[in-house]
Parts: structure tokens; sequence; C-alpha cells
């Protein structure tokens, strides 16, 4: 199998877990594989997919969610000498037909299809005769979280996988995903029945990344900042909540010079396509899009991934934002959160017509998200601590928190003057009220609705006169996360107290604070800026960099003549290495990594050819 790694991948080593993953399922075991994005979990069923083909059993069929993008996996595995196939409704049934003929013949190495192609009735007909020949080798079900109702991606169709097991008991099967908490967890191992699978957990810490969570004030002048001062003619992923939110913030970056497209669930299925295969293929393209983009993206330099509105759960967050830096370069994840954010949340889970014990789960999940939001400390270790991981450290030096940590103060005054004013109006007007007229009664405000409801008599009129709407709103966005205080989304979003107020409200729940900035544009703080990246540039010297951009122009000819994004010709970290590295035989060229067999034999004198016209 190290043979295969390195002849067929042109890798040198193993990463991590792979090493074992590969060897136990080579062997026949089953095994459930959690691994973060960017962990290289797809040579965790290539390899024993290629492997135990050699052995004469057959074929690998690899269960993944998204039909657009298996044509890039596929066209990455020929490139690299692999007989891998697709089987999806973008082919006519000729072509579909041939396939099928292949795959019996036992022509076919990997086979990526859809889960409802998987347990479609001609499917499995053509899945027993294979097995029937014993020549079905090993299922690998990819994005494996799918199958879980808690998760962020459900997707009935992978309920119905568990038909695999039941009818090819002795094929090996393993399933993998990037994001799994111990709920979801279970519910794979459940779906799937993979009680008796051997379990892999790898670290799910992306040290590249580096997190910053922001308090929204003008959310689109605050991204354009981050933007222009990290990533300027960078590609990365902009998430918005709503659709409509997703085409505003396209056109204004547009105008500001950033070249930004929409994606969403509600434009024609043409148009999505166009600029996902445009944010594939061109360079520095930002996609702003809701949560239906994204998954199985495996475009390597994606450098930021930012949120102007707040996910569901710690688990699509931490899904999405792991779409950053699979190159491993050093990436940012940055999100905007406000008051609004919590309030829509909430809103949310109130109105799904889902059960009752569903909600309460949804709202706990949104609870740890708000906690991570609002934390003062390191926000890795938050999030590891999430997935049960121990981060070993406290700090990782590279969040905002680490980076600068912020000021933190006691609201716990001020949350006791809010709550007990909200009791106080209650009592006497038998009704609720929203956040801002609660801010103008402790901030002495006389409004119209003061004087209309008499809430200036009330006793804590006034007494936050000196505390800035900015640090109320805080205090008010903490007590909802901590559910001390609740929002009825059926009027108005005003809001009232629950029994979690009490403790506050006795002062036995001291709310602290992060310290919000005064104003949304403070000076460039040194050290808290963004990480900055050196993708091309770097420490290469002027002639490497001739020479990388040179590559870099025929990769892109090479996969336009492919019609294939240009990282499955070459990543870029495999054309700097060449840059770096100068070869001027092929035998200098194979040593790089990312060059395998058959690519050196596809391109190496072409490669050369390149190099040495750009001495
Ligand atoms: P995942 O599916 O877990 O998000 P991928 O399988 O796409 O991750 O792998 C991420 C990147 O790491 C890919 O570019 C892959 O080629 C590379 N990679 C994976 N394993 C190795 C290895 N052992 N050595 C070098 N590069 C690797
Ligand atoms: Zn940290």
């Amino acid at each position: 199998m190290k043979r295969i790694l390195r002849e067929v991948f042109g890798y040198e080593s193993f990463r991590g877990e792979q090493e074992a993953i590969v060897s136990h399922v080579i062997a026949g075991g089953d095994a459930l594989v959690l691994m973060p994005t960017g962990g290289g979990k797809s040579l965790c069923f290539q390899i024993p997919a290629i492997a135990r083909s050699q052995a004469g059993h057959g074929v690998a069929v690899v269960v993944s969610p998204l039909i657009a993008l298996m044509h890039d996996q596929v066209g990455a595995l020929r490139e690299a000498g692999v007989a891998a196939e697709f089987l999806n409704s973008s082919q006519s049934f000729e072509a579909a037909a041939e396939i099928e003929q292949r795959l019996l013949k036992g022509q076919i190495t990997l086979l990526y299809a859809a889960p409802e192609r998987v347990t479609s009735p001609r499917f499995v007909a053509l899945m027993d005769a294979l097995h029937g020949r014993g020549k079905l080798s090993l299922f690998a079900i990819d994005e494996a979280h799918c199958v879980s109702q808690w998760g962020h991606d459900f997707r009935p169709e992978y309920q119905l996988l568990s038909v695999l097991h039941e009818r090819y008991p002795n094929v090996p099967r393993m399933a993998l995903t990037a994001t799994a908490d111990a709920l979801t967890r279970a519910d794979i191992v459940q779906g799937l029945q993979l009680d008796s699978a051997a379990q892999f957990v790898s670290s799910f810490d992306r040290p590249n990344i580096h997190y910053k969570i922001v308090e929204k004030q003008e959310a689109v002048s605050q991204l354009l900042r981050f933007i222009s001062d990290a990533h300027e003619g960078d590609c990365g992923i902009v998430y918005c909540q709503s659709r409509k939110r997703v085409e505003e913030v396209a056109e204004r970056l547009n105008k500001e010079g950033i070249r930004a497209m929409p994606y969403h669930a509600g434009l024609p299925a043409d148009v999505r396509l166009a600029n996902q295969d445009k944010f594939l293929r061109a360079e520095g393209w930002v996609m702003v899009a809701t949560i239906a983009f994204g998954m199985g993206i495996d475009k390597p330099d994606v450098r930021f991934v930012a949120h102007l509105d707040m996910p569901k759960n710690i688990e699509g967050y931490y899904q999405e934002t792991g779409r950053a830096g699979r190159d491993g370069l050093p990436s940012n994840a940055w999100m905007a959160y406000g008051l609004q954010d919590v309030v829509n949340q909430r809103r949310m889970i109130d109105e799904s017509p889902a059960g009752e014990e569903f909600k309460q789960v949804m709202r706990g999940k949104l609870d740890a998200l708000l906690g991570l939001a609002e934390a003062t400390d390191c926000r890795r270790v938050r999030l590891l601590a999430y997935f049960d991981e121990d981060y070993g450290r406290l700090t990782c030096g590279a969040c905002d928190n680490c980076v600068s940590p912020p000021d933190v103060w006691d609201g716990t005054e001020v949350a006791r003057k809010l709550l007990s004013t909200i009791y106080r109006v209650e009592q006497q007007s038998n009704l609720h009220f929203g956040a801002v007229h609660l801010m103008d009664i402790v901030r002495g405000k006389s409004t119209d609705k003061t004087a209309q409801y008499g809430h200036e008599r009330i006793s804590t009129f006034g007494l936050c006169a000196d505390i800035s709407e900015l640090r109320l709103r805080a205090v008010l966005r903490q007590l909802i996360a901590i559910d001390a205080l609740k929002v009825d989304a059926q009027n108005f979003n005003t809001l009232y107290l629950t029994k979690a107020s009490r403790a506050v409200l006795r002062g036995e729940v001291p709310v602290l604070l992060r310290q919000s900035l005064k104003q949304p544009r403070a000076a460039k703080p040194s050290g808290a800026r963004a990480a900055k990246h050196d993708a091309a540039q770097g420490t290469m010297d002027k002639d490497s960099q001739a020479r990388f951009l040179a590559l870099k122009a025929w990769r892109g000819e090479v996969a336009a003549h492919h019609n294939l994004p240009a990282f499955v010709i070459f990543h870029d970290s495999t054309l700097r290495s060449i840059a770096l590295l100068n070869p001027s035989s092929a035998d200098q060229l194979s040593s790089v990594s990312g060059i395998g067999a058959k690519k050196l034999e596809a391109y190496g004198e072409e490669v050369l050819r390149v190099i040495k016209t750009n001495v």
C-alpha cells in the first residue's frame, strides 16, 4: 500500500491515521473515519479500493452526495491513472449502460454514485450480479453525517443505505465524515449499522486556520475591511442566511471591486453550476452563498471563509470554516454575529414544524455556538472540546482571543437591571416589550412609548444612562445565550423572563462579557490582524517565482484542455515545490510530493520544458 501511495498519488508517507485505516480496510474490516476537512479522507478509501481491486476483489462503490462534484473527483483519479467512473443522472442512458458493461467485465476500480442511485432497483440488481461473482470489493460512504437528522445536512436517502449491510454483509464498508459530535456519531453507527466497525477519530484541529468572531455592526463594511486587510485577490466563501442577502452582498462586493458571485438554491440550476464551476476553475473568486453551497467542494486554496450571519450550530460552523485552507497554508475563518442572529436562529427553531424533542436538541446546539461566539478564551480549545477533544493547552496562539485577549467586563449588574425592568413592566402592563424599548427605559430615554405606558415611573428608568446601547445589546445577547431571556417570535420578538432569569436576578450567575469595540473601525491592531497568507510569493526568490508563474500558466492550459479544475492537474503546493527545486531530470521531478507515476509520464517532459524555457 506504500507502493500505491507513492506510485499512484506521488506522496512519500501516510498522514496521521491514514495508514492504520488503509490497512484495516484492505484486510476487509469495516471502519468509521472521522477526520477534519483536508485531513486526507479520500486516500483512506481510494488506496484500499485500488489494493483490493488488484487482489481480484472487484470494484469499490463510493457513495457521494453531490452529482456536480463527482466529475472532478473521478477526473482527478483518472489523471492519476486509476480506472474510476461515476454513474449519475447527467449521463445519457447509453453512456451509463456502457459503464455498467465495463463494471461487469471487471474493468473499473472505483465507481462513484449518489445515495439515491445506489439504492435504486437497477443499481441493486447490478450490485447483486457483481456480488454473485465476488466482485464487490468495498463500500465507501462519504459525508456520512448526512445520515443523521440532528446534523446540519440531513439527507433522507442516506438512511436507505442500511440496505448495503443487509444485502452484502461480507463486503467491507467505511463511513467517512469531517463533522460529527457525539450525537451525530451515534446516529451514523446506528443508521449505517456500523456497530462492529473500528472507529478512527483523528484530531479535528485545523492548525492553519485562524479563527475570529466579531460583533456585528455594519456587517458588510466589516467584511469589506476584512477582505481588503488580509485577502485582496484571494479565493473565499462568504456565507449568508438568506437568498436575498446573498444577492445583495454579491452585488455590493462587485461594486467594491471584489470579484464575487452568488450561489443559493433559488438560482436556476445552470447558473448555480456555472458559478460553482467558475469558483473551482478560475482563480481569486469570492462565492457569496447560503449553506446550499460547499459540500464536497475540495478546492484546496480557499483562503477564507466568512460568515455574515450565524450558522445553526458548531457542526455547521466547523464544516463550513473547514473549507478554508485544505492545502495547509494559512487561512482565515471570520464571523460577524449580533443580537438579531440570535433572535433569528431561535425563531427558526421555535417556528419549525419539528417535535419538541428535536427543538430541544437544536436549542442546545445553538447555545453551544452562542457560547463560542461570546467566549473570551481560546476559540480553538472550545471548538475541539465540542467534538470531545482535549487540545492539551489553554491557548492556541492563532485565534482572535489568543492573539489579542479581549477585555472582559462584568455585566452582572446591568443584566440584573435589565431583567428587573422586564419583570416590572410585565407586572405593571401585563405586556412584553422588545429590546429597543427596554433599552430606552434603562437608559432613561423618553419616547412616545415610554410615556404612553407610564414606563418613565418604573424604578429602573435611567439607571443605565451611562451604558452604551452596544453594551446593553451585548448583555441582552448574552442573557438570551444563557437562556435567562426568551424571545417571543410570535409577538414582535418581545422578550420575557425564564426560570433561569431568577439566578441572574439574585446575582448568583455572573454575566461576563467581551468588551465591545468602541468604534466599528479601530485602528488596525498590529497583533490582532488576520493571518496574512503567502501562498505563492512567500519566501520564493525571483527566479522561482518566475518558474512558478510559468508553471501555473501551463497548468491553466492543460486544465482547460481536460475540462478540469487546475488543482486536479497539480496543486499549487506541487508547482511551488517544482519551482523551488528547479529540476533538470525526470528523476528529480519524481521526488516532488504530488507527482505519481502516471503524472510523471503524462506531464514530466512538458514540465521540464516549461522550467527550461524559464531559467
Ligand atoms: P478530505 O477529503 O479529508 O477533506 P482530501 O482527501 O481532499 O481531504 O485531502 C486533502 C489534501 O491532502 C488533498 O490535496 C490530498 O491530495 C492531500 N493528501 C492527502 N493525504 C496525503 C498524504 N499522505 N501526503 C500528502 N498529501 C496528502
Ligand atoms: Zn486560541
